[in-house]
């Protein structure tokens, strides 16, 4: 088994979408970057990234190069998720929390794990997404940005040796 964790951060700007776990938000302000910045996404990419040793999110997808310019990155995580499984690793669970003053999440919560599940061919069952405020502190409680946490884990496939540990 692999562990690997992701945390990312993108400013809040006016005349930006909203794009959290893929899904679009409605909102007055939204996330600035080189690609759609989704910050949930891209926590979970160097999550992945981490977990199988490969690096981080700017060695894939370098924000100098125009082809990643307002990429989806919904599609880098797709990217991602298959070359972890060419490693022979399957994602047990995502579990990844989301730092936002506001707006609330919560209704778009089961759309975000759909979207997730999806791009990395797991159940939605195996994602978990967490909606936090931080109380107004900070630059996430000042609605300055919006924060990501992530935590994955990996199995390998080891042609069922796995089962000799849960013998009785
Ligand atoms: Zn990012």
């Amino acid at each position: 088994m692999r562990i690997g964790q992701g945390f990312d951060a993108h400013r809040l700007v006016a005349g930006r979408r909203l794009i959290l776990g893929g899904t679009q938000i409605d909102h007055p302000l939204g996330l600035d970057g080189h690609s759609d910045a989704d910050v949930l996404a891209h926590a979970i990419i160097d999550a992945l990234l981490g977990a199988a040793g490969l690096g981080d999110i700017g060695m894939h997808f370098p924000d100098t190069d125009p082809i990643h310019k307002d990429a989806s990155s919904m599609a880098m995580l797709e990217t991602i998720a298959r070359a972890v499984e060419a490693l022979g690793f399957q994602v047990a669970n995502i579990d990844a929390t989301v730092f936002a003053q506001s707006p609330r999440l919560g209704p778009f919560r089961a759309t975000m794990v759909e979207n997730i599940a999806t791009a990395v061919r797991i159940a939605p069952e195996q994602v978990n997404i967490k909606a936090k405020t931080t109380e107004g502190m900070g630059f996430v409680g000042r609605g300055e940005g919006i924060a990501a946490s992530c935590v994955v884990l990996l199995e390998r496939d080891t042609g069922g040796l796995q089962d000799i540990s849960t013998d009785e």
